[in-house]
């Protein structure tokens, strides 16, 4: 950072359109995109001190992304928390707040759409058909609108970091995307804005995932079998939990590409897990050395 961010002392500005945010932009030198859909916690915090040390300008879009909702999903009941989310983009220094409108999103019908390919029908995207396109498209988006440097997303979202990964990269865009380590409580569990959907009980069963993904990063040094036996013996005990973890989806994948990591895999691989606690859907992984 060559210069004090500019808004910093008074709070970030906040826009709503994309002529603001031009305005806002002009002479902006090294900018920082976080994309998030708000409700922000200690991981979106981690995030943006990230872009804070990498850049002049740090840009954290706010938008709860209809695209990425499928039907059944908590499109309406997701958190919306505009004026907390602002306070605390203040206490990181954020300079620009991006807060659009569902509308000015998406004016008219999304036609044009960015698939990921075979990359993002496996795992979140089997389970959740159409997520990864109306990620894609909602980040392509946010990147033309922004213009940054350079984009921050969290490991947490292994699976989506990958695809927007092989997205800038399939397509030429200018832009460096950073993954940031994934923000725990310190009892283990990932923060996330769904988690305030947790009751007390919910958040105790949902510390088996964590659980799960240490147990297989500790039997790494016997390998991908041995990985994912760990993991899931841990949520099979899970399952008869109160309440239970419903499994979703264990798998042990390739970092880059998100195909199952085979018997003789070697280096990093990706130990991601799905379990739905209650009515709550969550995710989470580990980066695990084979
Ligand atoms: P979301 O608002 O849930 O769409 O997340 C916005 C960004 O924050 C994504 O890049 C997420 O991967 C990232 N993120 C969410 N939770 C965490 C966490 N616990 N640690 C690090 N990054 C996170």
């Amino acid at each position: 950072m060559t210069e004090p961010a500019p808004h910093a002392s008074t709070g970030p500005l906040v826009v709503h359109t994309p002529d603001e945010l031009r305005r806002a932009l002009a002479d902006a030198g090294r900018v920082a995109l976080v994309p998030t859909m708000g409700a922000l916690h200690e991981g979106h915090r981690s995030l943006m001190r990230v872009a804070r040390e990498r850049a002049d300008t740090v840009v954290v879009s706010v938008f709860v992304n209809p695209l990425q909702f499928g039907p059944n999903e908590d499109f309406d009941r997701y958190p919306r928390t505009l004026d907390t989310d602002t306070a605390v983009c203040a206490q990181e220094g954020v300079d620009v707040v991006l807060a659009p409108s569902v509308n000015t999103m998406y004016p008219a019908e999304q036609t044009v759409t960015v698939h990921a390919g075979a990359m993002g029908e496996r795992l979140e995207g089997a389970s959740r058909p159409g997520f990864f396109t109306g990620v894609l498209t909602v980040v392509s988006k946010l990147l033309h609108l922004v213009g940054p440097d350079l984009a921050v997303f969290g490991r947490k979202d292994a699976q989506q970091l990958a695809v927007v990964r092989r997205m800038v990269a399939d397509l030429n865009m200018p832009v460096e995307i950073v993954g940031a380590p994934t923000l725990r409580d310190p009892d283990g569990l990932a923060t996330s804005s769904r988690n305030v959907y947790l009751s007390d009980a919910e958040r105790a069963s949902a510390l088996f995932l964590s659980r799960a993904l240490e147990a297989g990063r500790a039997a790494a040094s016997e390998g991908p079998g041995a990985v994912r036996a760990a993991a899931r013996a841990v949520l099979d005990g899970a399952a008869g939990a109160t309440p239970p973890v419903e499994l979703d989806y264990l798998a042990l994948v390739d970092p880059a590409t998100f195909a199952d990591a085979p018997a003789d895999h070697r280096g990093e691989a990706v130990l991601a897990v799905a379990a739905r606690v209650g009515a709550t859907r969550l995710i989470d992984n580990v980066s695990v050395d084979l």
